[in-house]
């Protein structure tokens, strides 16, 4: 996700990219090979209104718009969709970057075989971005890069080992499975392993029958990396041994259910991290974050499995807390020794207990969109990454991203002179919150204008202005779960958010004439851009018609002729 949400939006922001990814389908551990559901800062729908917006935002919200089967083929087409439509954006798939021309400290291009075509592609550019999980960087250009667990005193963790280790946390093979109409027996395959007993599994309890558990680990006390295969292999026993056990070992429910899928590329979750100007670690995240560059944030607990994963007797996981959103800076996006690269992911700069919190999928997906943004500033500017994260263009970058409805704790976006010199009414309730800069509920400060469908919102100049673009940001709930997931539904929203507003119109006031520039009866979006040709109005209304369920109806910006305030262009 990070690197879909990387190459979407540089391309978005202006700059000619190429995204080479070599699988079939695009998410990583997120895709309908792996199936893992994205998480983020909201930790589950646990902290309110901390759900990430943006890019992830609008593929989750297009995904509950045609995806209400919740298929993973359908997902994959979604984000298929996105990148391979998407102007300004070159997708290579099936294509595996494995080496580098490096000219001095700087990547000249990069190369990739493409396993449909038998081509050998070579990409050259002026700015990189390795958002491959591992780290490919590290070995095709010499990008330092950190693996294992720092010891507690390098940066002062109190939940990291007491001496540094090479160990990391380890990769698994999820499997679904779906309920029939009569029993169906299972023979287990010769070679998994046997579990009989539930005193087999301690600590480690089968709950749900439908999408696997994460805690069938392995791989973290040898090579995440080098030793993937055979981890896979022992994974594979392990599934099948857990399946056995729940069909042919106890009482689970499962007497009915079949195996449908199971995962045969391990979904991983720790190996390489590349080293940044800035190592995220314990404290930054302890203390929120409060960077002068944050360009994106994260909000999951210090999530920490043991090595040993399924073989460790002890709990699987141990989850530090985080007590609010914490801000990531721009300088652990980028290498510290390779002048024109950056990351995102679980490849950014952090130590391992940083990244057991940055890891998760909706973070990885903020930072992607930060260092998009953030290159395609650079490729316009002519800067490299590390002169992007001071200055006027840390600016630029933070006002861009806010813009696009990402949301950056501790700051404000500045509009432009027509949103700040309206003058703002309402049919009910106060509009000021629409132009305070922040795009949601923080706490207890609402920023956000209420009212029901049919009223509505008023911006007025004092003589006729030429209207280009109305920008809107709906509710759509960011405390709730709308990620595509096959646990059972239980809270997790599997259709539009019922607050999102369903029914709109844009209305100019032209030579004293109240006139609808644009109507919409299904929207399904939370953050629109309507661009208008020869409007010139002395006022313009937003009038929310409808909601998808709820009767109150939110709105948190309304902006003409914004973004961006600044083009990289
Ligand atoms: C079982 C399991 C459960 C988890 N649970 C959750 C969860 O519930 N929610 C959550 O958000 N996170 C969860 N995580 C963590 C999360 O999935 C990972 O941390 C996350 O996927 C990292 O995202 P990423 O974009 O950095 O890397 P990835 O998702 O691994 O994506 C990297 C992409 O780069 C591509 N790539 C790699 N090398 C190359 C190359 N040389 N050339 C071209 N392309 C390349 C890969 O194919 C892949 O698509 C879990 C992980 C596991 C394994």
């Amino acid at each position: 996700m990070a690197g879909l949400c990387a190459a979407l939006a540089a391309a978005r922001c202006g700059a000619r990219t190429v995204l080479m990814h070599e699988r079939p389908v695009l998410g990583g551990n997120a895709s309908g090979e792996c199936r893992v559901h994205i998480c983020g800062a909201d930790q589950h729908g646990a902290r309110p209104d901390a759900r990430e917006t943006g890019i992830i935002e609008e593929l989750l919200l297009k995904n509950l718009a045609v995806n209400p089967q919740r298929s993973y083929s359908v997902w994959d087409t979604v984000l298929y969709e996105a990148a391979r439509y998407q102007r300004n954006l070159s997708l290579l798939l099936n294509c595996s970057c494995h080496s580098a021309r490096v000219d001095g400290a700087r990547i000249a291009s990069v190369t990739g075989w493409q396993l449909t075509t038998q081509k050998t592609i070579e990409v050259e550019a002026q700015l990189f971005a390795d958002c491959s999980g591992d780290g490919i960087a590290a070995p095709i250009a010499g990008a330092e890069a950190r693996r294992g667990r720092e010891g507690r005193d390098e940066f002062g963790e109190s939940l990291a080992p007491q001496t540094p280790d090479d160990k990391t946390m380890g990769m698994s093979c999820l499997f679904c499975a779906r309920p029939t109409d009569r029993p169906q027996p299972f023979t287990p395959p010769a070679w998994a392993y046997t579990f009989e007993k539930p005193e087999d599994l301690p600590h480690r309890r089968p709950g749900n029958l439908e999408c696997g558990y994460w805690w069938i680990e392995l791989g973290g006390d040898g090579d995440s990396i080098a030793d993937t295969e055979e981890t896979r292999d022992e994974l594979l026993r392990i599934v099948y041994g857990i399946w056995d056990h729940l069909k042919n070992h106890g009482d689970y429910g499962a007497e009915n259910w079949v195996l449908d899928w199971v995962q045969f590329l391990p979904g991983k979750r720790e190996s390489r991290r590349l080293v940044g100007d800035h190592l995220l670690c314990q404290a930054d995240i302890e203390s929120g974050g409060r960077f002068p560059d944050t360009v994106a944030y994260g909000g999951w607990s210090m999530d920490q499995h043991p090595p040993g994963g399924f073989w460790h007797s002890g709990r699987p996981a141990e989850f530090g807390e985080v007590p609010d959103v914490y801000g990531i800076p721009l300088r652990s996006l980028y290498s510290r020794n390779v002048e024109n690269l950056w990351m995102a992911g679980r490849n950014a700069s952090c130590t391992h207990v940083g990244m057991s919190s940055t890891r998760v999928m909706g973070t990885g997906a903020l930072m992607g969109q930060a260092i998009g943004t953030a290159a395609a500033c650079a490729a316009g500017k002519g800067l490299t990454p590390r002169e992007c994260s001071s200055g006027q263009a840390i600016r630029s970058i933070q006002q861009r991203l806010m813009a696009d409805d990402c949301y950056l704790p501790g700051l404000r976006r500045d509009f432009g002179d027509l949103t700040r010199r309206a003058a703002l009414s309402a049919s009910t309730g106060d509009p000021e919150p629409l132009r305070d800069g922040v795009n949601r509920q923080v706490h207890q400060d609402d920023h956000s204008w209420h009212g029901r469908p049919g009223d509505w919102i008023e911006c007025r100049w004092d003589s006729p202005q030429e209207i280009r673009s109305v920008t809107v940001a709906f509710d759509s709930n960011l405390s709730g779960q709308i990620s595509l997931s096959y646990h059972s539904p239980g809270n997790r929203c599997t259709s539009t958010p019922e607050e999102l507003a369903k029914e709109f119109s844009i209305q100019a006031e032209i030579d004293g004439q109240w006139r609808p520039v644009h109507s919409e009866d299904d929207n399904r979006l939370r953050f629109r851009t309507l661009t208008f040709d020869d409007v010139k109005a002395s006022a313009i209304r937003l009038v929310p018609q409808a909601t998808h369920g709820s009767e109150e109806v939110r709105v948190f910006t309304l902006a003409v002729n914004e973004p961006p305030p600044e083009s990289f262009e």
